[in-house]
């Protein structure tokens, strides 16, 4: 199989035979067809396997070919014209799921929903899958940011401002953006968890759960893990809806 024949899209497989690439990697050959479909996906690999691209490109194709599901809900007391013209005040109601988090204080101001998320465990790890992204999305339009715990959130803050399609986050800093207005999850239409049995081990599944309860049902949804502990077992069956099995 070649990169040729995955039908990505040309500014996508440009960046990848740029690269160097010329034959996709076992777990790339068997993954990216059913991520192209829109399939769910359970994947056993390890770092090293050509995993990331496996991911970034269905979801870089996805994101420069369609155009976003849902747009993002108003800012706080931002007040947005009806069809018919008139103003109207639509502010988040009580009730909704983001009220799960406590939504308070700054919602994001920008028109621009964020349609990907990719959670990874570390971050090294969200850092190195930025890069690819990097890589693999120069020649698209898509901007994206990597949030992570113990540095500033001021500059993370900045980028989610102006507006980003993909989010790379460790779970924990995640958390308190959401708590805090800064990122809104009801626009995502690509969930990957990277790394899970990683996740696992660090003590991240409740804020998975607490994730995965707070994102639209109506979703892509990805989960890869060198094991496959009984915890993992039982998150994916709970949040992916008929996948894909890839093993390496
Ligand atoms: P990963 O498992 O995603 O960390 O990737 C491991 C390494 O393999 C990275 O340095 C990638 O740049 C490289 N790589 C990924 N896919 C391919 C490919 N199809 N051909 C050659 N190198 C690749």
């Amino acid at each position: 199989m070649s990169f040729e024949s995955l039908s990505l899209a040309p500014e996508i497989l440009r960046a990848v035979l740029a690269e160097g690439y010329t034959i996709p990697t076992p777990i790339q050959a068997q993954a990216i067809p059913h991520l192209l479909a829109g399939r769910d996906l359970l994947g056993c690999a390890q770092t090293g396997t050509g995993k990331t691209a496996a991911f970034a490109l269905p979801i870089l194709h996805r994101l420069s070919t369609t155009k976003p599901k849902q747009q993002p809900e108003p800012a706080r007391g931002e007040v947005t014209p009806s069809r018919e013209g008139r103003f109207h005040d639509d502010r988040p109601q009580h009730g909704h799921m983001l009220n799960a988090f406590s939504r308070t204080r700054h919602a994001p101001k920008h028109r621009r929903p964020t349609r990907a998320l990719i959670l990874s465990p570390t971050r090294e790890l969200a850092s190195q899958i930025a890069d690819s992204l990097d890589t693999y999305g120069r020649n698209t339009r898509l901007r994206f940011v990597t949030v992570y715990g113990g540095v500033s959130q001021g500059p993370q803050v900045r980028m989610l401002q102006q507006g980003v399609d993909i989010i790379i986050a460790t779970p924990g800093r995640l958390v308190d953006l959401i708590q805090q207005g800064w990122i809104d999850i009801s626009t995502i239409e690509m969930f990957v968890l990277d790394e899970a049995d990683r996740m696992l081990d660090m003590g991240f599944l409740p804020d998975l759960k607490r994730i995965s309860d707070c994102l639209p049902s109506e979703r892509q949804t990805l989960l890869f893990s060198a094991t496959m502990p009984d915890p993992i077992q039982r998150l994916a069956d709970q949040i992916l809806r008929n996948p894909a099995h890839v093993k390496i």
